[in-house]
């Protein structure tokens, strides 16, 4: 497939932006960018007018939560708990998952996310697990299983438990999620030292390790879980690593900031979340910049707030921008720009999640995740800088065209996978959830 006469956005630095620039895809893998590349026995995409991108990085995503979306635009993070996990989390039955899970799968895919973190803390059930992983599956997007615990006896399971993580994320290694070049692959979604004892974690991390997979915990969520200064912890017990990716990280010290650097862990934010939702507190955007910490984006849930990582660039930049008038006085730190934060929703969220040599840029090697933005639109034209176009004005009516993998998930804005099914299983799931 070639994809020509666009302007190509690559998100690599030796390659850079591009006008009149074609792209080649053999075989679900980027081979060539550049002008008036050879066209010989290539199936032609015209990208004529049309801002070519990498396709954007979802670092963390509870995606299970898709088919009651909205539900708690109004509440703080305590209530968001206790309608989310303890209410309505035991009732999922694995349908209710896969249904969450497919719906919020397209809808990512509708707005120009090529990889999804589905962290999934609603293991219930082994069948629970295989029908999330099913939904990733079927939807063609590029995804993370974050496995989580189950809410069903949540008590036993959060607030200092000493329960180790189920076992079941070996059966899912072994015989679902063995291979790492697939389209969907295995990451432990963790509780860490603020839900459960450091022993628990110690042995849930080791578990990991041994699996061979990385994991994923949300951490400083607010004052309470900041002021228990769990990376500190984990740091005094041998157990920070590469392999860690910290969700949100809003209330955690600057102290922590610095370890998490040290030891090359990763940060998912989630900048409308985080600035949106009374109680997490503030979106730690100017942080991860100024302590240089790999970090990524992620739209978190859409029970509060928006699919598409659009949202996510615009408020992670007002927000860093309200940070830095904040500090002025205080602090000298290096100040965000529209490339910043694009890099943060590509690249930055592929090395966020272990797959940075994989995806995150259109470069020469790496799977062809790729997306195409109207241009032409009334909200886009004309173009001065493509990437401040992207961040500042662009949204997802504005995606013509989705690959992932090499394979078009959407073309002529509309997907090409079955909406109509996933609506239906939706309602259904919403009906009897919410009924
Ligand atoms: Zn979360």
């Amino acid at each position: 497939m070639l994809i020509t006469n666009g302007h190509v956005v690559t998100g690599d630095p030796a390659l850079g932006t591009q006008e009149a620039c074609d792209v080649l895809i053999e075989d679900g893998r980027i081979t060539a960018v550049g002008p008036q590349l050879d066209r010989e026995g290539a199936e032609i995409l015209d990208a004529t007018g049309m801002l070519v991108l990498p396709g954007f990085v979802d670092t963390h995503k509870h995606t299970w939560q898709s088919a009651v979306r909205h539900r708690c635009t109004e509440l703080d993070l305590r209530t968001y708990f206790g309608e989310m996990f303890g209410r309505l989390g035991a009732q999922y039955r694995p349908e209710d998952v896969y249904a969450g899970n497919l719906l919020g799968a397209l809808s990512a895919l509708d707005a120009g996310t090529t990889t999804l973190m589905d962290w999934s803390h609603v293991q219930n059930s082994p069948a629970h697990s295989d029908q999330a992983i099913a939904a990733l599956q079927d939807s063609g997007i590029r995804a993370v299983f974050g496995h989580g615990w189950p809410l069903t006896d949540l008590p036993e399971w959060i607030g200092g438990s000493s329960r180790p993580h189920t076992s079941d994320v070996r059966r899912i290694r072994h015989d679902l999620l063995s291979d790492d070049h697939a389209l969907v692959t295995l990451q432990l979604a963790a509780r860490g030292p603020e839900l459960s004892t450091l022993d628990a974690t110690s042995a849930d991390l080791a578990m990991a390790r041994e699996l061979g997979i990385r994991t994923s915990i949300h951490m400083g969520c607010g004052p309470d879980f900041g002021a228990m200064a769990a990376i500190a912890q984990l740091e005094k017990a041998g157990l920070l690593g590469p392999d860690l990716t910290f969700v949100h990280c809003s209330e955690s010290s600057n102290v922590e900031f610095e370890l998490i650097a040290a030891h090359g862990a990763s940060i998912a934010l989630a900048p409308q979340h985080e600035q949106g939702m009374p109680g997490i507190g503030h979106t730690p955007i100017d942080r991860v910049r100024a302590f240089g910490i790999t970090a990524g984006l992620s739209s978190d849930t859409e029970t509060f707030g928006a699919a598409d990582l659009f949202t996510q660039m615009r408020v992670g930049l007002v927000a860093h921008r309200s940070q830095l008038a904040e500090r002025r006085t205080q602090h000298d730190l290096p100040a965000f720009g529209v490339a910043d934060v694009f890099r943060l929703a590509t690249q930055g969220g592929a090395d966020t999640l272990g797959l940075g040599d994989r995806v995150g840029s259109l470069s020469p090697g790496k799977r062809a995740d790729v997306v195409l933005l109207r241009a032409t639109d009334s909200n886009l034209f004309p173009v001065t800088d493509p990437v401040a176009a992207v961040v500042s004005s662009a949204h997802p009516g504005n995606v013509d065209t989705v690959l992932v993998d090499g394979v078009v998930r959407k073309r002529g804005g509309v997907l090409t996978g079955d909406l109509a099914r996933a609506r239906t299983l939706a309602s259904a799931s919403h009906r009897r959830l919410l009924g």
